[in-house]
């Protein structure tokens, strides 16, 4: 008795199905119906290595709505009758259309290999294809083939049983649909969890995506179920949601998300002769995606990106400064002097808390145009280009979005790296996540930047904070994979969405979602933390001595940051208030401003004006430009906060890469700091020296 096995042949029309059906079955084929459509179906059998084939050539098709009868038909087919393997026919020389089907059919979660078919007239057309690249970056064994000469058939039914016979490690790649509509997938999944009938028959995350997409046939499906009303006003609700977010349906976005990852593969494995590309996003990319361009370009536009974000913000900046400086004289002038109440609401809220909102625009600025760059579809760019880069230091492009998003705030960062299969790999992007400038350190920068450098030079030392960051990050990467974590990293479909206009409102939620996190942290943790910070510094109580500097100098802030500052202090920074901040700065970066302005006050003038004239006991200045860079340096590289510390726990499952990333970072700050410091003291005095 021989086995049987059935297969399914799936593919766009005229890619070669009927060829490659012959070729399989010689002329053993039977002609009938599929129950309960007028489809004909076409089935036929043959024998191969012990195996009794059972061929069904299914109906050309492009897609798997529910639109067409012939694509519902294909669907029900695989979903339903439940082929052991289906082969999907490729054309070739129209890869990128063709793999939109099979992107589609992974999705149904079948074991199926691929034929690329019609390999001779894409060889003719000038295009130089890596199939075993493609294989791998779509987990699906894919075979050239050439229908018309009988050519790969036998490749292709060995394929075929040794998936089936689970000797090849099967892994379709999951279609990255974007941080919003993969929420929506997992609430969606979550609720599905409710009618398990449904879920031996369709894989969850494939229904949660039909209902994304509206798919009356599933519809119907799920509402004739027990908990399908509220299965489908889930899906609603996030439909809805959606649509908010991009300005269009999301049956409108997931397919561009589907051709966004083909778009990707497809740019990496096809070696094109000559060029054949027409689209406007392939017009654009022929500039942006540049193979000497590319990257000067990246790097011009966050530049670019920088001076605007200081310049545009600084009006608001001051502006906020002005009032809150106001605002702490008025309430003030409401209380005795010297009482403990009006130090506690003018120094500690409103020195405190108002110095951290006062860089409120720059953090919505920041976020403004990271939305713009995601949104417009060139973030996507950017990794793509540092995919090469990432992969010479031992990571991939899958890694640098991750990395971005680290500009907005580590924790979620680091929670994106779940994208990252290979374990080895993940663990390098979260180490090194840290040094990705985060939004909390924008107002320590904006500070010192603004307070120290001119407002022509303050956008570029905005955009060498961020660029040491990124090669601070890379620089780790490499040790890490040469020293730690050997091995290489497994290959990643970069996707390329297609481009598109932004919208402002799509923008204007991106921007508020993430900005707000940082309003509800200034009236919550950043709020406690300067009431710490005040305590700190106004106790013990002393007897009246008439000097608050003094005073300042006897509490309990005065002391801890005394007893620490000569670890600061070849370093450039050796105030105690300083190092009072940089100790606060572990709890949220944004009170290393909080702790400055509370331990400065808000009394007399601007908390610029202040750091501007704070002088040591021997009258010399406290900061200079190059002080206020190695202790932007510091803070770029030191701990991260302990939020970020936390999700690295919770992420890795081990106290020690905690632990670890603590020490690191910490280490490398004080050495990087030290050596800018020193090497910066050096050249002056040299300078100095020469006479100019
Ligand atoms: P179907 O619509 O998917 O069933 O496609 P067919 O099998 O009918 O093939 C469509 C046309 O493409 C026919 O004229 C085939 O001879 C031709 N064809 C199929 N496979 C190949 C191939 O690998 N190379 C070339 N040059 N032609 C092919
Ligand atoms: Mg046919």
């Amino acid at each position: 008795m021989s086995k049987k096995l059935k297969i399914a042949i799936a593919g766009n029309p005229n890619s070669g199905k009927t060829t490659i059906f012959n070729n399989l079955t010689g002329a053993r084929q039977h002609v009938g119906n599929y129950p309960g459509v007028t489809v004909e179906k076409i089935e036929g059998y043959s024998k191969y290595a012990g195996y009794h084939l059972t061929i069904v050539d299914l109906p050309g098709i492009y897609s798997l709505t529910a639109h067409s009868l012939d694509e519902l038909v294909a669907r029900n087919y695989i979903l339903d009758e439940k082929p052991d393997v289906v082969i999907d026919i490729v054309d070739t020389s129209n890869l990128e259309r063709n793999l939109y089907l099979s992107t589609q059919l992974m999705e149904l979660g079948v074991k199926m290999v691929i034929a690329l078919n019609m390999w001779d007239i894409a060889k003719n057309l000038g295009l130089e294809i890596d199939h075993e690249r493609l294989s791998q970056l779509l987990g699906v064994p894919c075979v050239p083939t050439i229908a018309t000469k009988k050519e790969g058939m036998d490749e292709l039914l060995q394929k075929v049983i040794a998936l089936h016979e689970g000797k090849i490690f099967y892994h379709p790649t999951p279609i990255n649909y974007g941080r919003e509509i993969e929420e929506g997938i997992s609430k969606i999944e979550e609720i599905l969890k409710l009618e398990e009938p449904l879920l031996k028959r369709y894989p969850s995350r494939w229904l949660a995506v039909k209902l994304l997409e509206k798919d009356e046939d599933i519809y119907e499906k799920v509402k004739k179920t027990s908990s399908g009303e509220r299965i489908l006003q889930t899906a609603e609700k996030s439909i809805e949601h959606l649509k908010g977010i991009f300005g269009e349906e999301p049956e409108a976005v997931i397919p561009d998300k589907r051709y966004g990852f083909i778009s990707g593969a497809c740019s990496t494995v096809i070696t094109r002769s000559y060029e054949l590309r027409h689209t406007l996003s392939d017009k654009i990319d022929r500039i942006f995606l540049n193979r000497v361009l590319g990257l000067p370009i990246f790097f011009f536009l966050m530049w670019i990106m920088f001076k605007a974000i200081f310049r545009l913000s600084e009006p608001f900046t001051q502006g906020i400064e002005n009032l809150m400086t106001w605002i702490g004289k008025l309430v003030g002038s409401f209380f005795p002097e010297g009482s403990i109440i009006k130090s506690l609401i003018v120094d500690g809220i409103i020195g405190g808390v108002g110095s951290v909102l006062t860089f409120v625009p720059v953090i919505f600025l920041l976020f403004f145009f990271i939305a713009i760059l995601e949104d417009s579809g060139y973030l996507a760019r950017a990794a793509f280009l540092m995919d090469r880069i990432m992969n010479r230091i031992g990571l991939h492009g899958r890694s640098f979005i991750p990395l971005l998003l680290g500009f907005g705030c580590n924790v979620p960062a680091i929670m994106a790296t779940r994208v990252i299969d290979d374990r080895k790999s993940r663990l390098i992007t979260i180490l090194v996540n840290p040094f990705m400038s985060c939004g909390a350190r924008l107002p320590v920068y904006t500070l010192f930047v603004g307070t120290f450098f001119s407002p022509r030079q303050a956008g570029n030392i905005l955009f060498s904070l961020y660029l040491l960051g990124i090669l601070v990050a890379m620089g780790m990467s490499y040790l890490f994979r040469r020293l730690m974590f050997k091995g290489e990293s497994a290959p990643f479909v970069m996707e390329l969405p297609p481009y598109r206009l932004p919208t402002l409102k799509g923008v204007l939620i991106h921007m508020w979602e993430r900005g707000v996190v940082y309003l509800k942290k200034a009236g919550t943790i950043i709020f406690a933390g300067c009431m710490l910070i005040w305590f700190l510094s106004h106790f013990p109580p002393m007897p009246e001595e008439g000097n608050s500097k003094i005073q300042l100098e006897k509490s309990y802030a005065g002391k801890i940051g005394k007893f620490i500052t000569p670890v600061f202090k070849p370093l450039g920074f050796g105030e105690w208030k300083t190092s009072i901040a940089l100790i606060a700065g572990f709890i949220a970066k944004e009170l290393v401003v909080g702790t400055l302005g509370t331990l400065y006050g808000k009394e007399e003038t601007s908390l610029r004006e202040m750091l501007k004239n704070d002088v040591y006991p021997d009258g010399s200045k406290v900061w200079s430009p190059l002080s206020s860079y190695s202790f932007l340096i510091f803070i770029l590289l030191y701990i991260p906060c302990i939020a970020t510390i936390a999700v690295i726990y919770r992420e890795t499952q081990s106290l020690t890469w905690p632990l670890f990333t603590a020490f690191y970072t910490t280490a490398l700050a004080w050495i990087t700091s030290f050596l800018f410091y020193q090497t910066g003291k050096f050249l002056l005095s040299f300078i100095d020296n020469l006479g100019f």
